[in-house]
């Protein structure tokens, strides 16, 4: 049985490819590198039952024989990004998860594409269950990625009642971990970089606006769990401790100070809140653990340390992280 990731090159794609190796299967990955690297696919380029493909999703995939499950990750997921690229993560959403789903129609392949807690925008109630159907701003500097994982999950829908492609739905909440790229915008590798580098650590807003934050290696079982149950409708993947921005900023970068042996943590420098970014974010995972018989298990102190550790053991040089 062969497997496709689409970006299993990126951050959760190293810990999902990792985890699906070890379980004996054959991998495929596609990945255009745009924003994941050759470097987050190193360690299994050795390996038989891996190989990678260099494409970009938006246009039509390669054909892969035996092909089982497709899990389709491809496409940028940083803020940042959203600035930088909102027609190309637009297409990516639409064009990428269509010919995913062209490919599974062929193949009769099952597919899991990778939603997210976006999707609900920003919310206007306080605990996330699926059924709520978000409060999202078509219009705005977000939109690219909201509206387009939207349509990602209406391309399910569609493909579905039209082709009978099987599809798994996975609303992704705040992940963190190992292999993110340093600069890619997001809070924790942002927090990281900055505290290695002494520099002060940058929250857009107040500081007061709440996430969950799930340990990569808990997302990626919760994705093959998916994967391979019966439950073909949106399950939200993600922790439910909620906390302060600046919660968990004041501990990324006391970590980062007790490693490094310094007295005192860097300052926290607030800046404009972002437009739409959600002030408040907690997933209703009720459902994960009824039908996939899935909770996160890593707890935020353990993970944020061996975060911690991988980025100072991968950039000896913290300046090299700015
Ligand atoms: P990432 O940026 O580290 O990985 C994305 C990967 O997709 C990269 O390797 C990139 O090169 C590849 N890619 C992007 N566009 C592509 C294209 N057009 N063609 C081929 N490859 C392309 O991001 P991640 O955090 O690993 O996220 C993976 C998926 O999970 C994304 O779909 C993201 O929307 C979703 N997600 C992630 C989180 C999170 O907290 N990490 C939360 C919600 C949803």
């Amino acid at each position: 049985m062969t497997i496709v990731v689409t970006g299993g090159a990126g951050f959760l794609g190293h810990h999902l490819v990792k985890l699906l190796l070890e379980k004996g299967k054959s991998v495929v990955v596609m990945d255009s590198l745009w924003t994941g690297s050759q470097e987050n696919i190193a360690e299994f380029a050795s390996n038989p039952n891996f190989r990678h493909i260099l494409c970009d999703v938006r246009e039509p995939l390669p054909d892969v024989e035996d092909l089982e499950q497709i899990y389709h990750l491809a496409c940028p997921a940083s803020p940042d990004d959203f600035e930088r690229a909102p027609i190309e993560i637009l297409e990516t959403c639409f064009l990428g998860t269509r010919n995913v789903l062209e490919l599974a129609t062929v193949r009769r392949a099952r597919v899991l594409l990778a939603s997210t807690s976006e999707v609900y925008g920003d919310p206007e109630i306080s605990v996330l269950p699926e059924s709520y159907r978000g409060n999202v701003n078509s219009f705005g500097p977000r939109s690219c990625y909201d509206e387009g994982k939207r349509t990602l999950e209406a391309l399910a829908f569609s493909y579905r009642l039209k082709n009978n492609v099987e599809t798994r739905i996975a609303r992704i909440f705040n992940a963190y971990g190992p292999y993110m790229a340093a600069k890619d915008g997001r809070a924790v590798p942002n927090f990281i970089g900055a505290a290695m580098d002494g520099q002060p650590v940058k929250i857009y807003g107040d500081g007061s606006a709440t996430r969950c934050f799930q340990y990569a290696t808990d997302c990626v079982e919760g994705l093959y769990a998916l994967m391979n149950s019966d439950y073909d409708k949106p399950v939200n993947i993600g922790s439910d401790l909620e906390m302060t921005v600046s919660d968990i900023a004041n501990k990324v970068t006391r970590v980062v100070a007790e490693k490094l042996g310094q007295k005192t943590p860097v300052a926290v420098q607030y800046l404009p809140k972002r437009v739409d970014d959600p002030t408040r974010r907690k997933p209703d995972i009720t459902l994960a653990g009824e039908v996939l018989g899935w909770s996160p298990k890593v707890p935020l102190d353990v993970g944020i340390a061996q975060t911690v550790d991988w980025f100072l053991e991968k950039h000896g040089n913290p300046k090299s992280l700015m």
